[in-house]
């Protein structure tokens, strides 16, 4: 993992709020695209995705 000097995505700083919200999203969208940090509900979407937005 890269160390930036923004902490806003720090873990620690969030609200519980913001870590409930955070949570949510995982739990709904579970697949992440490595390359744009987009979430998909589903594996097959993420598939999908790669391969319109990132197949060159
Ligand atoms: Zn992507």
């Amino acid at each position: 993992m890269i160390k930036t000097a923004d902490t806003k995505t720090d873990p620690i700083t969030e609200t519980p709020e913001e870590r409930r919200k955070r949570f949510l999203l995982e739990f709904e969208k579970p697949f992440k695209c490595e390359k744009c940090n987009e979430r998909f509900k589903k594996k097959k979407y993420l598939r999908e995705h790669k391969t319109q937005v990132h197949s060159y």
